[in-house]
């Protein structure tokens, strides 16, 4: 069974991209439709393999599933631009909607537990956004059983912030679920904190064991912030981290 398991999700699927959409000037969404139904966990990444001018080993890249599952298996990916990424500048460049590529998933153990009986906190920047907005729509969509959900999300400005109305708009519904906001690069006068970091240092300053935290952004930012949330006090049990 595991045997099997391991080989399905090793194996390349051919993919339709159905939809490709801009939110801002740097982050495009986009739509593959898989020829076969890939079963994934929220959270979880699939491989692209790309036709650029590359070696096989190097053609593939990961990204993570931004949306949760959903009945026709469509997937959704986030891709901010990174200038002169060679699968960057191909997904801007060169990739449009009806086009086939192959993909191969899910991998990834970033993923929520079999029983939520903690508060969640979700600390991203940028489209490092993408497993958790899975992980939070799947528990309010399943009406999984829950604590408290935090999610604290950094972003260079207002006009990078990513999904904002859904986030928005779930916060409102649901009065477990928080939503807070940085901006890296917003001029000071803003009043918004300038990152991550300030909102969780300041609202968990004192450590509890029951809270799970989960981290998604730059090795950078995650090696910072589980320091951070180490020299707090919290178990490096209660931090899962996925570098994106
Ligand atoms: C588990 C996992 C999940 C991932 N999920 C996503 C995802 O959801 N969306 C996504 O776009 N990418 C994701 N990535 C990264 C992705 O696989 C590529 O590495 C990324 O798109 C850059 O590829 P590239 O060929 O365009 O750039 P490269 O040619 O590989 O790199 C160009 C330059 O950009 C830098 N760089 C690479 N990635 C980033 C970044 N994210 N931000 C800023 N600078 C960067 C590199 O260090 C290098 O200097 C994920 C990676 C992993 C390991």
């Amino acid at each position: 069974m595991t045997q099997s398991l391991l080989s399905h999700n090793r194996l390349w699927t051919p993919a339709r991209v159905t939809e490709i959409k801009d939110s801002s000037s740097r982050i495009r969404h986009i739509w593959l439709k898989p020829a076969r139904h890939i079963s994934y966990k929220p959270g979880q990444n699939i491989e692209v393999e790309l036709p650029i001018d590359a070696p096989a080993r190097v053609r593939k890249r990961t990204y993570a599933i931004a949306n949760m599952p959903s009945p026709d298996g469509t997937l959704e990916i986030c891709v901010p631009y990174i200038e002169g990424g060679q699968a960057t500048e191909y997904l801007y460049k060169e990739l449009v909607p009806g086009q086939e590529l192959r993909i191969r998933g899910p991998l990834g153990r970033f993923t929520l537990p079999d029983k939520i009986d903690k508060d969640l906190v979700f600390i991203a920047i940028g489209t490092a956004l993408a497993p958790a907005r899975a992980m939070i729509h799947y528990i309010f969509a399943h009406n999984l059983p829950h604590k408290q959900i935090h999610l604290i999300f950094g972003s260079r400005s207002p006009d990078s912030i990513l999904c904002a109305s859904e986030f928005i708009s779930l916060a409102t519904k649901y009065s477990e679920f928080r939503y807070s906001f940085s901006y890296s690069q917003a001029p000071n006068s803003s009043g918004q904190p300038r990152y991550v970091h300030e909102i969780y240092m300041e609202e968990y300053a004192e450590p509890r064991p029951d809270i799970l935290f989960y981290v998604s952004g730059s090795p950078r930012m995650i090696e910072e912030t589980v320091e951070n949330l180490q020299r707090l006090g919290y178990a490096r049990e209660q931090i899962k981290y996925e570098m994106i």
